[in-house]
């Protein structure tokens, strides 16, 4: 059955349509929780535009955002736009970034990204899903993330906190994140993703760990699906 809730309608007035009474109430009911818990979720990257946007999310690829807030300053410091870092010397990069993992990789992509964005962009970051993906190092995840950072075009990016959490509340059964990022754009309305995102991240990181998920004191057992069938004797 497809049903239409005027609680979900999307920045551009259509509804979103879903399959159940019950999963509008559940999603709109984590949603709520998540704003609840974690009000003031936001990046924990720090930038102060979008060149340092977009390197930060590009260092960021299986790098904790501490880590990545450590090296950026430096990095920021000696090469403060795109046009600077289109001309850097590889082996300074790697010195400056060398605490992140894949280091090499991410100062070839770094050089490589600012050089396109010179030369076929006019040393401005594209707003363009499409285009930003052609910019070297930048998946569909970190164009995801870079834009709705940047706010210009509703996007929600699956990370590895939002893939776990999401699969385990029962927001959605795909084993990929793509068919993740499908089922839960579906779900949502676009106006929510941001607030979706940064909750499931936080509470991916503080609560619903990889290993060892604090089910037993987690706000949204009564809604999650492997909270409850988790055995409270294994906490
Ligand atoms: S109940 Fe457990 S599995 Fe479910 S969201 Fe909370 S910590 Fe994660």
């Amino acid at each position: 059955m497809v049903v239409r809730c005027s609680a979900i309608q999307g920045d551009s007035g259509r509804f979103r349509a879903m399959k159940t009474h019950g999963e509008i109430d559940k999603g709109m009911q984590i949603l709520g929780v998540l704003k609840a818990l974690y009000p003031d979720a936001q990046s924990e990257l720090r930038f102060a535009d979008e060149y340092q946007l977009v390197c930060a999310v590009l260092l960021s690829a299986q790098c904790t955002d501490k880590k990545v807030n450590q090296v950026t300053p430096a990095l920021f410091l000696e090469y403060p736009d795109f046009k600077a870092l289109a001309a850097a010397k590889l082996e300074t990069v790697e010195r400056l970034i060398g605490q992140v993992n894949y280091y090499r990789t991410k100062s070839k992509h770094l050089i490589l990204m600012a050089q396109r964005t010179m030369q076929e962009f006019g040393g401005l970051l594209p707003r363009q899903h499409e285009q930003l993906v052609t910019l070297a190092g930048v998946g569909r995840k970190t164009a995801n993330v870079v834009l709705g950072e940047l706010g210009t075009e509703p996007r929600l990016a699956i990370d590895t906190h939002v893939y776990r959490v999401s699969r385990r509340l029962g927001l959605t059964r795909g084993k990929t994140v793509r068919k993740v990022e499908d089922s839960l754009t579906k779900q949502f309305a676009p106006s929510t993703w941001r607030s979706l995102h940064h909750g499931l991240i936080l509470h991916g990181r503080r609560v619903c760990k990889a290993q060892n998920p604090q089910c037993s004191t987690c706000e949204l057992k009564h809604l999650c699906k492997f909270g409850r069938a988790k055995p409270s004797t294994s906490e």
